[in-house]
């Protein structure tokens, strides 16, 4: 199969992507009286959830309710004494990868998964750890992730934590204990990752997967809570349509798909948005971009292409098809419709109405009825030069002209690029101020395409090389849903910045990429409180009380897609430091962090760049293909991985064991050898060593 290669221009950046100790209940940490582990713990069952809303002191899901919204009813906290906060605790964790879990908080004890899928659980009041559990990942398959080995968040039921795995597990631990009760693999795809957190719904785990840019075919399951038996699956790409479709869902979607579409699995996974409205019995997810990116190559340049950048309803028992809305039909830009999903109850023209809400990837924020997916209305939030808005009436995008790619090689500039004008940054919704709180960002991608790129047996199948475009932005916007506009926003020195949370208290927290926490009035943005976290904070905070304290608390770590691409941007919010450590504030707090070690000094002492040019301009392309989805475009790092141009192997052959034989694979780098030859390391290190004097001090 031909395939292009979409090279790009701007900043000149080139990114391809082709394709425990026991736990010890402290009877002050449970506070009611109780005799040491006779409490259940993650005692959290239909009932509990159905109540989650009033449940003040608590965060039982990923998104505190089953509506996802983010809002905490607690009142301690208020926009009068929020200047008072202070640090109350704080955990260091045991990885320097990108942390972007938000925890949950269920009677004093904070259950917390890292980045490598690990879980810790701490005495919420003082961040004493309970227990700790590695699910041993094997540090190789790092690769397999587009965008850092991170992990969204855990999810509980009825004394059990779970956790998704990196390399595609489900797992049941005891909550007492961290000890596996059992795990499963949620399926056979050599490239399946999972980074989002589980919901349990009527006792079943509900998970989606990653890993539409490594040629996987999406689909979201359903596992009994107790033993792990499979439930329902739902696959939001029809198969190989010789063979009976799984259900009438598929056989629709097969319509709008032509040529061989699932030789290369599809896509549309399942990565991060899940809801669910109990009264409708419906759940929601959203469902991820097509592969490959380019619509040519993935379906003849036809259809819609059936559920990729769609938001989908299921009946919670059965995993049927209830409805769709599809957000960006025969996508091509990597406008994954996965961002989290909203449920609120709205006046909207004087009508109740009940939503569903998501700020999506391609730039606008969507409010559609829940019942049935008809939209509601469309409007962007960010600037967007790829369509002049949303027919009310079709719900379909009005295309610009030209955006489509052009495979004769001009350029495709788009607002908002492939990292989106939201990612799965959570946003957050206050019923009190009726406003959405979005983690906003501009970063523009130009998409040109080139013929002749092979695809890796690494699985990347999405063959595109991309660059953003100067003047990237980040800030957190006050949306007001019912009247499509903006009502406040707060700006930030780059993209890339923390999910947001909001309270009674008349409260918004969101950290930020240069490494702050930040607490504003929800009503107007007034900056109220700030504080230097010595690293970036891009998880959702949470709060939560415990012995009548109200906590926020938040993880820092930098990592993720922006900074593992696109290193020079990244650097514009001034803190490349990864410190990955759990943060709990409360007024009047009193803890310190450590100071920290003076960051070292990026030194660039390359040997001499002896290679030949044609070498070199080899060596471009294969990085570019290979390795700048984690060491960054033009091999300038991010802060995440190692910066390779300050590589100390540059200038000795062990860089070959490194590159092609999996010399560090235990920490996080693979081998290369099934993809590149000796002479094909050469040429990337002639690139590096290349591109670390061109930015030598020395020049
Ligand atoms: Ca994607």
């Amino acid at each position: 199969m031909k395939r292009a290669w979409l090279k790009a221009a701007g900043t000149g950046l080139s990114l391809v992507a082709v394709a425990g100790a026991a736990v010890v209940l402290l009877l002050s940490v449970i506070g009611l009286g109780q005799a040491a582990g006779s409490h259940p713990v993650a005692d959290v069952d239909a009932a509990r959830m159905m109540n989650a809303e009033r449940d003040a002191g608590n965060w039982l899901s990923y998104g505190r309710t089953y509506s996802e919204q983010r809002f905490s009813p607690l009142t301690k906290i208020t926009s009068d004494n929020a200047k008072q906060l202070g640090l109350a605790w704080f955990a260091d964790l045991d990885t320097n990868r990108g942390q972007q879990a938000t925890p949950l908080i269920i009677d004093g004890v904070m259950y917390v998964s890292t980045a490598w899928s690990m879980v810790k659980a701490y005495d919420a009041a003082t961040g004493k750890p309970l227990w700790s559990y590695d699910p041993e990942v094997p540090r190789e398959l790092g690769v397999k992730g587009c965008c850092d080995v991170v992990n969204r968040g855990v999810a509980a039921w009825n004394g059990k934590i779970y956790v998704g795995t990196f390399d595609g597990r489900l797992v049941a631990l005891d909550a007492k204990t961290g000890k596996p009760a059992w795990s499963v693999v949620t399926g056979d795809h050599k490239n399946l990752t999972i980074t989002g957190a589980p919901r349990v719904v009527k006792g079943r785990v509900i998970i989606g997967m990653s890993g539409g840019e490594y040629g996987i075919r999406g689909y979201i399951s359903a596992y009994d809570a107790e033993t792990g038996k499979l439930a329902w699956r739902f696959y939001t790409v029809p198969g190989d349509p010789s063979k009976p479709f799984e259900n009438k869902a598929m056989e629709m979607a097969a319509k709008t798909w032509s040529g061989e579409w699932w030789k290369l699995g599809g896509g549309g996974t399942t990565w991060d948005a899940i809801s669910y409205d109990p009264e409708l019995n419906l759940v929601y997810f959203g469902a991820g971009n097509g592969v490959e990116w380019a619509r040519n190559y993935r379906t003849a340049s036809k259809g819609d292409n059936l559920f990729t950048s769609s938001i989908v309803a299921l009946n919670a028992d059965t995993g049927e098809y209830v409805w769709h809305y599809q957000a960006t039909p025969g996508e091509e830009w990597d406008f994954d419709a996965v961002q989290q999903l909203i449920l609120a109850d709205l006046t909207i023209d004087g009508r109740p109405r009940k939503v569903i809400m998501q700020a999506n990837k391609n730039g606008f924020f969507y409010v559609l009825d829940r019942r049935d997916g008809k939209l509601i209305s469309a409007t962007n939030f960010v600037p967007v030069n790829w369509a002049s808005g949303v027919d009310p009436k079709t719900g379909r995008p009005i295309e610009s002209p030209g955006i489509r790619y052009d495979l004769t090689g001009k350029p495709v500039n788009m607002m908002p690029g492939a990292l989106g004008g939201h990612s799965w940054q959570p946003m957050a919704y206050s019923p009190k101020t009726g406003l959405v709180y979005i983690p906003a960002q501009e970063i523009g991608l130009e998409f040109t395409p080139v013929e002749g790129l092979a695809t890796s047996s690494l699985g990347w199948n999405v063959a595109v090389a991309t660059t953003n475009t100067p003047g990237t932005k980040g800030y957190l916007i006050a949306w007001d849903p019912v009247r499509r506009k903006e009502v406040w926003r707060a700006g930030h020195l780059g993209p890339w910045n923390g999910g947001t949370l909001t309270t009674a208290g008349n409260l918004v927290v969101q950290g930020d990429a240069s490494g702050s926490v930040n607490v504003y009035r929800a009503d107007t943005g007034e900056k109220l409180w700030s504080t230097r976290a010595q690293s970036a904070v891009m998880a959702g905070p949470v709060t939560y009380e415990v012995n009548g304290e109200q906590y926020i608390a938040v993880m820092s770590g930098w990592g993720g897609a922006f900074p593992l691409f696109e290193g020079k941007e990244a650097a514009k919010s001034g803190n490349l430091r990864n410190v990955s450590r759990v943060l709990a504030f409360k007024v009047g707090g009193m803890a310190t962090l450590p100071a920290l070690t003076p960051e070292p000094k990026l030194v660039l002492n390359p040997p001499p760049a002896t290679a030949a040019a044609a070498t070199v301009a080899t060596g471009t392309g294969l990085y570019a293909q290979y390795c700048s989805v984690c060491h960054g475009e033009n091999a300038i790092g991010g802060g995440v991985v190692p910066d390779l141009r300050a590589s100390s192997f540059l200038g000795n052959d062990f860089w070959f064991e490194i590159v092609l034989n999996g010399a560090m694979k235990d920490a996080g780098m693979a081998p290369f050898k099934s993809v590149l030859d000796h002479q094909s390391a050469e040429a990337i290190r002639a690139y590096v060593i290349h591109r670390a004097h061109e930015d030598s001090p020395r020049n």
